[in-house]
């Protein structure tokens, strides 16, 4: 099907959405065409700074110049191919993981197997059900207890939903998996006395990103790792989110220096193409087993070849060091904003995962950001979550942070800034 980029309007496009789209998402109005670099442009070629970044998989922001070509050439010799084959890439991609957990924690052995699957809850289910399987073969089925973390977020199927720990998202779904308990996040008293011999997977996101960028302390992340060994539970970390060089390491754990045994990756690992993994020790290799489990469209040659070229961009471009610098000069701005705005309550995060915490609703504040040519992400109803790709300079910040002054100036002197009412954002 050809099409031309000109021939509809975004206001038809935004309708045709509104019409057979199913409304889960709350959209903002603009129909956007392309990307380019930090920045995306709409129908009328208008230029838009993403601080967004696709939910943070665009981490090589858009038409990054060596995936577009990683992209075509693999495109031209095999897309797909049945996970019953080798090929090429899913192997590659898989030793270049595992190498980068040697020595991330420091003392620790590092994880040595992969299994794919395509998005991020997908690959969660995946961590649980080893978890599970795992403690099955070893201790018998009365060993299934998950302990997971009250404002966590770990997906939307039905496993990942049940471990996510934001009862808003499950209410309407319920009962999910049995066997699940919440704890408070780096409250030690509350993990020793949620794990016993029935548990059989400790899950945590080090940091908790759709909940509102909050960190684990490093006591509560060894706790855990002392109890998931004194109980042979699973110590799972979730880093779909906080992983894969977002807070300027390639692992969020390294900066804790504890070792999971299960490590859940997602988001940008196929530069954009759906791919997730769960990483496991070598203990646990066989911990599936033959036939158990699946995912027809996991680790595809494509997805491989793209996960790899978009690790060797972040290395050949040393995109680390530049996420840790632009990251810090990020938090010195919000840091500033906090000061200046009394509309502001914190600002928090690593790297190029950051937060605002507002005083009030936030959607009004990212429709009016985007008004004016950045794109913010209002998650939790007053937070706005930057996410931004790994290319991210100073001089974006500044644009950006102009626009937030701006706007929060108003919203502190109790002015509208925009003219939708708040929402409440379902985001990822
Ligand atoms: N875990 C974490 C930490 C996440 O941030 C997300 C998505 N934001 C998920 C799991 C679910 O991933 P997906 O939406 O790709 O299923």
């Amino acid at each position: 099907m050809d099409f031309q980029p000109q021939d509809e309007t975004a206001d038809s496009i935004i309708s045709r959405d509104n019409e057979y789209l199913l409304p889960v998402y709350s959209r903002y109005a603009v129909a956007l065409e392309r990307g380019e670099g930090v920045y995306l442009y709409d129908t009328d070629g208008r230029r838009y700074l993403d601080l967004m970044a696709g939910l943070g998989v665009n981490a090589l922001g858009h038409a990054h110049p060596r995936m577009v070509a990683a992209f075509a050439d693999q495109a031209a010799r095999v897309v797909h191919l049945s996970p019953q084959y080798s090929s090429r890439f899913p192997g590659k991609l898989a030793e270049k993981l595992c190498s980068l957990t040697q020595g991330a924690a420091g003392a620790g052995s590092g994880l040595s197997g992969v299994f794919y699957s395509t998005g991020g809850s997908e690959a969660v289910e995946g961590a649980l059900k080893l978890a599970r399987s795992v403690a099955h073969k070893r201790f018998g089925a009365g060993k299934y207890g998950v302990v997971s973390l009250l404002g966590s977020y770990h997906g939307r199927t039905y496993g990942s939903l049940s471990v996510t720990g934001q009862a808003k998202y499950r209410d309407d779904f319920e009962p999910g998996l049995p066997g699940v308990q919440f704890i408070q996040r780096n409250n030690i008293a509350e993990l020793r006395a949620a794990v016993n011999d029935s548990t059989c997977a400790i899950l945590v996101e080090p940091i908790l990103g759709e909940g509102g960028v909050y960190e684990c302390t490093r006591e509560f992340l060894a706790e855990a790792r002392r109890l998931a060994d004194a109980h042979n539970a699973l110590l799972i970390f979730d880093e779909i989110q906080c992983g894969l060089g977002r807070t300027g390491r390639w692992f969020a754990y390294e900066s804790y220096g504890i070792e999971p045994d299960v490590l859940i990756l997602g988001k940008p690992l196929g530069g954009g193409v759906p791919l997730s993994a769960i990483l496991v020790k070598k203990e646990f290799f066989h911990g599936l087993g033959l036939a158990k489990h699946g995912s027809t469209l996991g680790g595809s040659p494509l997805a491989c070849r793209l996960g790899l070229e978009f690790l060797s961009v972040v290395e050949e471009e040393n995109l680390l060091p530049q996420v840790r610098e632009t990251g810090a000069y990020l938090r010195q701005q919000l840091l500033a904003l906090t000061e200046a705005h009394s509309f502001v309550v914190e600002a928090r995060g690593q790297g190029l995962l950051q937060a605002l915490e507002l005083r009030g609703p936030g959607r009004p504040l990212a429709e009016a950001a985007l008004e004016q040519g950045v794109m913010l992400n209002c998650i939790q109803g007053n937070i706005i979550r930057f996410l931004p790709s790994f290319l991210l300079k100073r001089e974006h910040v500044d644009t950006a942070i102009a626009v937030l002054d701006k706007l929060l100036r108003e919203a502190s002197a109790g002015l509208p800034v925009a003219p939708q009412a708040a929402t409440t954002m379902a985001s990822v």
